[in-house]
């Protein structure tokens, strides 16, 4: 596994990699659902490409960036184990150098959900994600359906602005008992981690809901704030039944629909979906 810095290492070693490569972005603390990513693309693809980039623009003003979990050298086993051939190491100040002022921003696709709650937040990660698009020039980028209003926004970005890649889309990977493996799932102490599977238990009496034919979006929305409010270490900060192509709010249901939500456990944030069709 090749490990490279500056973006002109990245450049001469991606010309020695034979097509197609797949990308794989991350910020690090990586768990096994961001090695399945890598595991599709090492399937799917000649070549595997990993960037690990704590990536300060989509990071608001009072969010986690200075203490977002880090651990590189365990990152860069996982990532050779897993069989990727290239991991990019970029730094800010390489990303972002004195006088950087150019932007990459979706419209209505960036604009509910988590880009209501987290203003400017899509902004850096489709700024950053273009950046790693002209960089690795991949042929496929593997992004997991966790962040599912992320995936959406970069699909949009990848067709109007004609990066010619695809972009696949991955199964959340959770944990035994429920919980989407997420980096900052290693903020919650013992208490907050016995609590933090009430996302996943929402979003299943919503989909319990739904396939017994409640097909009236706000009593989905209901049904997954009763579940949520029943646990006392759990903060609400929205519940949505949205279109799955639109994010726009529901309240009749007639297709594929993303049913999501965010909610604080303690000082931690956390996000979880299930998409739902017929
Ligand atoms: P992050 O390091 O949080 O930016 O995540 C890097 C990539 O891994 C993103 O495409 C995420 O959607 C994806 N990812 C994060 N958690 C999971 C998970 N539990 N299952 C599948 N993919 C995930």
């Amino acid at each position: 596994m090749q490990i490279v810095t500056s973006l002109e290492e990245l450049r001469a070693a991606r010309r020695l990699r034979p097509a197609p490569l797949g990308l794989v972005p991350t910020m690090g603390y990586l768990h096994s659902g961001h090695i399945s990513l890598v595991q599709r693309a090492r399937a799917e693809s000649e070549s595997v490409a990993a960037s690990i980039f704590v990536n300060p623009t989509q990071f608001g003003p009072t969010e986690d960036l200075a203490k977002y979990p880090r651990n590189l050298e365990g990152d860069l086993n996982l990532l050779e184990a897993a069989g990727t051939d290239l991991v990019w190491l970029p730094t800010p100040a390489q990303m972002y150098p004195t006088g950087y002022q150019t932007w990459v921003e979706v419209d209505g696709l960036a604009s509910p959900l988590e880009g209501a709650m987290r203003p400017g937040h899509f902004r850096g990660v489709t700024t950053v994600v273009a950046k790693l698009f002209n960089a690795f020039q991949p042929q496929r980028a593997y992004f997991g359906q966790k962040d599912a209003q992320q995936a959406a926004v970069i699909c949009r970005m990848a067709r109007d602005l004609d990066f010619p890649v695809e972009i696949v889309i991955c199964p959340t990977l959770r944990e035994a008992d429920g919980l989407a493996m997420s980096s900052r799932n290693s903020y919650l102490n013992t208490d907050e981690r016995q609590a933090a599977p009430v996302l996943f238990r929402s979003l299943n009496a919503a989909r319990a809901a739904y396939y017994a034919g409640e097909r009236n979006a706000e009593k989905l929305r209901q049904i997954m704030t009763d579940t949520l409010i029943a646990e006392p270490l759990a903060r609400l900060q929205y519940v949505s039944c949205a279109d799955y192509d639109s994010l726009q709010e529901l309240q009749e249901i007639n297709g594929k629909i993303l049913l999501s939500m965010a909610v604080y456990i303690g000082k931690t944030r956390l996000i979880d979906n299930f998409v739902l069709e017929n």
